[in-house]
Parts: structure tokens; C-alpha cells; sequence
């Protein structure tokens, strides 16, 4: 794994988060982005080498207001960047790791993505997420 590509952040409203990180990072969200597949809203700030995404539903239903209903606001998944997501999915399942999906789909920003399961990480949900070259 190379580097931490983002953290991703559940918020309640985009648009208010948008205003707060904009004045926290004292830089402009750079891209939103609709995630049909996982009905969410995200928004995506640069900070140096990494990111932060923040990630609104767009529904009632879905994983960010179950999170949401459950912890609150706050700090969702941390991304790491990979080159072979196939070949680390492998590797991890191997290790005892498990996955959400452990099939790749493609998120926002043009990556393909997996997720760990965060009770086989110590509690934190994982993404694996790798360029989608074109
Ligand atoms: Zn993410």
C-alpha cells in the first residue's frame, strides 16, 4: 500500500460541510460527486499528498445514516491507495481479513474500491481503492 489516499467523513449536510472544511483545510472543495451505487453525496478537498472525502447520503436509507444513527458524525473509513486491488484482495483474504465487497466496484473519483470489514481491522473500516486507468 503506498499512502493513505483519504479519509472519508460522515456528515449530516454537504453543503454546511462543505462551508466548514473549505475555512478548516483554508483551501476549496476541488469536486463533488454523486456515488449512485452507494447513495451517497461526496465531496472531495486536497490536503498535500491526501484527501479528505466527505460523504452525505442521499437518502434516509443507506450506510452514512445508519452510521450516522449509530456514531454520529465523524471519521468513516481511511483509503489506502494500491496498485493491484485484485492482488490485495487476495492477499488480505488470506490473512484472515474480511470483506464487505470483496468484489471491486467503481467509487467516486474514479477508482475502484473495497472494503474491509472494520471488525476484522480493530474497528475501522477500511477501503482499498486503486486508479482506474482509461
Ligand atoms: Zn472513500
Amino acid at each position: 500500500m503506498h499512502k493513505i489516499e483519504h479519509i472519508g467523513i460522515a456528515v449530516q449536510n454537504l453543503e454546511n460541510a462543505i462551508e466548514k472544511y473549505e475555512i478548516l483545510l483554508n483551501t476549496p472543495c476541488y469536486k463533488t460527486e454523486m456515488v449512485n451505487s452507494e447513495q451517497v453525496n461526496t465531496a472531495f478537498f486536497s490536503v498535500g499528498d491526501s484527501k479528505i472525502e466527505l460523504l452525505a447520503s442521499l437518502d434516509t436509507e443507506g450506510v452514512i445514516p445508519k452510521f450516522i444513527a449509530k456514531r454520529g458524525e465523524g471519521l468513516h473509513h481511511i483509503a489506502f491507495e494500491v496498485t493491484d486491488i485484485e492482488k490485495e484482495i487476495e492477499r488480505l483474504k488470506q490473512a484472515g481479513f474480511s470483506f464487505i465487497n470483496e468484489v471491486p466496484k467503481i467509487g467516486a473519483d474514479n477508482k475502484l474500491v473495497c472494503f474491509i470489514h472494520p471488525k476484522t481491522a480493530n474497528g475501522v473500516l477500511i477501503e482499498l481503492c486503486q486508479e482506474i486507468k482509461s
